[in-house]
């Protein structure tokens, strides 16, 4: 299939308020700009690096997403352009998020990672965690992030019950956090779903699909 026919086909499934971020890491340039061509503007990347090498080549229009695990001394790259970054897995990183979007004058919104896999290699805080670093004052001394609400990854097995599992359970702790009154704190993106998980995560409730391979085809 063409990636403007898998762009559409994805598109077709998915409820209205939920958002395709079209995952390009490792794709070349020429491979986004047929994406763009068939009308997508969300792409997700997983290194700063490459994120930043692509940009100034796509149209001014796209919107940068930020997936991958980042280290604090990465952020000031992308802190003029980045959209949404769905991998904050720290207070560190988040108050460094802050510190380069004040310079640059803006906000950067944010989802903070949770950990549902078994794997124990992913990252991600847990639940109790996020609930802790929501409702503490740090929040209040960074005026230049928002968070919008909680990224997650299911765990890499065939069993479709487990993954539902994970998805509902972020869910659960989506909803119960999103009754948290503070400044710059928003709940209203769920990102949860990749190429082998994506309908199972809609049907829990995802705003945001991560999905490469099912229209780039594999990666290398
Ligand atoms: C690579 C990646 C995806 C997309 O994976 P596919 O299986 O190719 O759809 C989604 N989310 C994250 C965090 C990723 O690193």
């Amino acid at each position: 299939m063409t990636i403007a026919a898998s762009i559409q086909q994805i598109e077709g499934q998915l409820p209205a308020q939920t958002k395709l971020i079209a995952v390009t890491k490792t794709k070349p340039v020429a491979l986004l700009q047929e994406a763009y061509d068939a009308g997508c503007r969300r792409f997700g990347e997983n290194k700063v690096q490459e994120m930043v090498d692509k940009q100034p080549q796509l149209p001014p229009d796209v919107e940068w997403h930020l997936i991958g695990h980042l280290q604090t001394n990465k952020v000031k790259y992308m802190a003029s352009f980045v959209s949404l970054i769905h991998s904050v897995d720290s207070l560190k990183v988040l108050q460094e998020i802050n510190k380069q979007a004040a310079r640059h004058d803006r906000v950067i919104d944010c989802l903070l990672q949770i950990h549902i896999a078994q794997e124990e290699t992913k990252f991600g805080f847990d639940e109790s965690e996020a609930e802790t670093l929501l409702q503490s004052g740090h929040l209040d001394q960074l005026p230049n992030i928002r968070i919008l609400g909680l990224m997650g990854m299911a765990s890499n097995t065939d069993d479709e019950a487990k993954i539902r599992q994970e998805f509902r359970g972020l869910k659960q702790l989506y909803d119960r956090l999103s009754g948290m009154q503070r400044a710059n704190v928003a709940f209203q993106e769920l990102s949860m779903g990749m190429s082998s998980d994506y309908l199972i995560a809609i049907e829990e409730g995802s705003t945001m699909v991560r999905v490469g391979s099912a229209i780039f085809g594999t990666r290398n």
